[in-house]
């Protein structure tokens, strides 16, 4: 599959997660696909709680299914909501992905509406830390 046709396949599947996102107290609905090592797709929807600090992002769902499923490592992700603009994940998200990407895989950012943008994981966390600062 071509790089461009992958890339919207994993942005369709996050959109597709996107419409289950629980966002009673924001409204905002979020939806994120990774594609394993493995070929695999797996997908996450915001899910938010009355306690807001409980409340778990898309990506952290995505990443807790691929976990579930038997992966261990993110060869792209896709993050899906509203417009105008593609919201980028939140810091401690990009950690989370840190986990189990590296610098130079691709995060897919999109809305509905049609815009995209792709970056790197290292572009979005920078002297990440990982395990080479740990003792
Ligand atoms: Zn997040």
């Amino acid at each position: 599959m071509p790089a461009d046709e992958a890339a919207e396949a994993l942005i369709a599947a996050a959109a597709a997660v996107r419409a289950h996102a629980y966002a009673p107290y924001s409204r905002l609905s979020l939806g994120a696909a990774i594609r394993a090592e493995d070929g695999r797709v797996y997908a996450g929807a915001n899910v938010e709680n009355a306690s807001y600090p409980e409340g778990l992002c898309a990506e952290a769902a995505a990443i807790a299914a691929m976990i579930a499923g038997g992966a261990r490592r993110i060869a792209a992700i896709a993050v899906v909501g509203p417009g105008p603009d593609p919201a980028p994940p939140c810091g401690g998200c990009r950690q989370r992905i840190a986990e189990f990407a590296g610098p130079a895989t691709p995060v897919h950012l999109a809305t509905e509406s049609g815009a995209r943008r792709t970056v790197t994981l290292g572009e979005l966390l920078p002297l990440a830390f990982g395990t080479a600062h740990l003792p």
